[in-house]
């Protein structure tokens, strides 16, 4: 950190690239992320309302959940949501946060935590450990109150024009709500290059910075500055000169963005002639305008899941329906392929918050849809009926093992004919496989001839191939997308492909590197999915290279024993043999303790 002035200097990792001048929205809560409004007179009726509201609703779901016989929860549980239904019926607790409502003039959100903090830190203090405890208590219930607050209506306020949010961590439910807003830059304290909050950030092209500890501690609402998504810096209280630097930048960044949309080729090819399919990954269909533009051929991956955010929870069949029809038609002739719900089951439902210890390798994605087959056959209705005259695919998240595929082909084929029978007029999709377990990739030639498709998600394929959690900073310098163990299984699934004549597709973020998508078409890659950010990028590269230089680099790096003889290649690589194709900020290897992100 280096100060001048009263300019801070924070170095930390760029995870979207960019410059934003801005100023600083902190953000809290866990589940439901929120941030201080100050209110008009006008307004503070309603929010009273609100807030009344809110506590109705969080009373009602622990009324059921105390009286729920679900064998997934135990007595010791039910007690708990009695106890947390007292406290909620504690009126000095609610009349102090009304009034404090009514005299700051302040959204409810922030007004249950200003309250609630201090209850919760005066438990903290008590001698009495029985009566210590009972701070978590609280604290579960301010989340409840926060969570059935941001149920009652959304986005009721909205962030004023060049804002930064800072904090610790940012869901993408809360990205995607305050993105409508004027958002347009983020600080984190933690998230990996690959969580899902900074892959829409890079599509929605919003420089963000992660791994500045301590972040909320350092600035305040209202504190003017600047994200430097190209170096990983930030400057809080820039001074004047500054910012008439980083203005000139920013302008720069703009623009670019609208030169990049004029002069796109549309295609992608190396210099030797080889075709690279490239698409894009996206969740909101208007973005295929841009994408097409950029040269994309299709959506290659849209995240289903996304839409319990837009629907705050399980959107229904029609709504559903609606949604893939709608990405499919922005998709048109070139097609989108759906990615059935990729959920963990706290995700499905916040009742079962506590449930899993370990999500990532819990009930999720097909496991889950199998398992709650009503919710899975509903889904698979609604592609169906939104394939009708419509290029539309769909991809099974997660397969570990293959009858999750004969299974899912089933409930496909049940569902066809329910829909058949009824006369409802369907679609033919074809269904693909997402191979990111190391199970998929060893039994890579049976799944081969079982789909039409095969789409490899790299970021789940690293973090489980390396069984390295990938939002976790601790273990960020364990996350390495070039260790030779991925590179062994891309080639293993790319031979598959081949032999079989099953396509596969890349769409993981190493797909939308610069660096790595060379490596990925040298080991033999056709088709590539990205965000929409990296588009500009990949093609200069792509059609910049020979297959056969790729290959060249692919086959070298086959007697590399660790990740780090593999950067070490890559990069020695790339300094001669490419050095005109990558800025210099690219050509530095990054530090072995930093996680390779370009
Ligand atoms: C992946 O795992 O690489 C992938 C594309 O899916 P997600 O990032 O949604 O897990
Ligand atoms: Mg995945």
């Amino acid at each position: 950190m280096t100060t001048k002035k009263n300019e801070i200097k924070l170095k930390a990792r760029s995870v979207s690239r960019g410059i934003a001048i801005g100023k600083i929205v902190c953000l809290h809560g866990k589940k439901r992320q929120f941030y201080r409004v100050n209110l008009k007179k006008n307004q503070i009726e309603k929010e009273l309302r609100r807030f009344r509201a809110s506590i109705r609703l969080a009373r009602r779901q622990l009324k059921k959940l105390s009286q729920s016989e679900s064998k997934a929860i135990s007595q010791t549980q039910t007690n708990i949501f009695e106890a947390h239904l007292m406290i909620l019926e504690d009126n000095s607790l609610l009349t102090k946060i009304e009034n404090t409502i009514l005299e700051q003039k302040i959204n409810a959100e922030w007004a249950v935590k200003f309250v609630t903090d201090r209850y919760i830190s005066i438990y903290k203090d008590i001698q009495d450990e029985h009566l210590r405890e009972r701070h978590i208590d609280l604290q579960d219930v301010t989340e409840r109150i926060l969570t059935a607050l941001g149920g009652i209506e959304k986005t009721p306020y909205k962030l004023e024009k060049d804002s930064i949010i800072v904090a610790s961590e940012v869901k993408p439910s809360t990205l995607i709500e305050l993105a409508k807003t004027d958002l347009c830059g983020i600080i984190t304290e933690s998230g990996g290059w690959t969580s899902h909050t900074f892959i829409l950030a890079r599509e929605m092209r919003i420089p963000a910075i992660t791994g500045i500890k301590g972040i909320l501690r350092r600035v305040k609402n209202g504190d003017l500055a600047i994200v430097d998504g190209y170096h990983g810096t930030v400057l809080v209280n820039p001074d004047e000169k500054t910012v008439s630097q980083y203005k000139h930048e920013a302008k720069r960044f703009q623009k670019l963005n609208s030169d990049t949309l004029a002069k796109s080729k549309g295609t992608f090819q190396t210099l030797d002639g080889k075709t690279i399919t490239v698409r894009a990954n996206l969740d909101i269909g208007i973005g295929y305008n841009q994408a097409k533009k950029l040269g994309a051929k299709g959506i290659g991956l849209f995240r289903s899941e996304y839409l319990f955010n837009q629907f705050q929870g399980i959107p229904n069949e029609k709504q559903q329906f609606d949604a893939y029809r709608e990405i499919a038609e922005y998709a048109g002739e070139d097609g989108v392929r759906i990615r059935t719900f990729d959920l963990s089951l706290e995700q499905m439902n916040e009742d079962f918050a506590d449930v899993q210890h370990n999500p990532a390798m819990g009930l999720r994605a097909i496991r889950l849809s199998l398992a709650h087959e009503k919710m899975f056959a509903a889904q698979i209705r609604a592609l169906l009926r939104a394939s009708f005259e419509r290029n539309l695919d769909i991809v099974l998240p997660m397969i570990s093992d293959v009858s999750e595929i004969f299974r899912a082909k089933e409930i496909v084929e049940q569902e066809k004919e329910r829909l058949k029978n009824r006369k409802i007029k369907i679609g033919n999709p074809k269904i693909g496989a997402m191979i990111e377990v190391p199970s998929a990739v060893l039994m890579i030639e049976e799944i081969a001839q079982e789909v039409d498709f095969m789409s490899v998600g790299t970021n789940d394929l690293v973090q489980y191939t390396l069984g390295v959690d990938r939002d976790n900073e601790l273990v960020a310098e364990w996350f390495r997308t070039l260790h030779p163990a991925v590179l062994r299984s891309l080639k293993k699934v790319f031979a598959a492909s081949e032999k079989y004549e099953t396509p596969t597709i890349i769409c993981g973020e190493m797909a939308g590197s610069p660096v790595y998508s060379p490596i990925l078409i040298g080991l033999g890659a056709t088709e590539l999915s990205m965000n929409v950010n990296s588009m500009e990028r990949v093609q200069q590269i792509i059609s910049n290279i020979a297959l056969e230089e790729a290959q060249e680099i692919a086959n070298s790096l086959e007697k590399c024993r660790t990740a780090n003889e593999v950067e070490d290649l890559v990069y020695q690589f790339l300094g001669t043999k490419w050095k005109h194709l990558f800025p210099p900020e690219l050509l530095s290897q990054p530090k072995k303790s930093e996680k390779v992100k370009k």
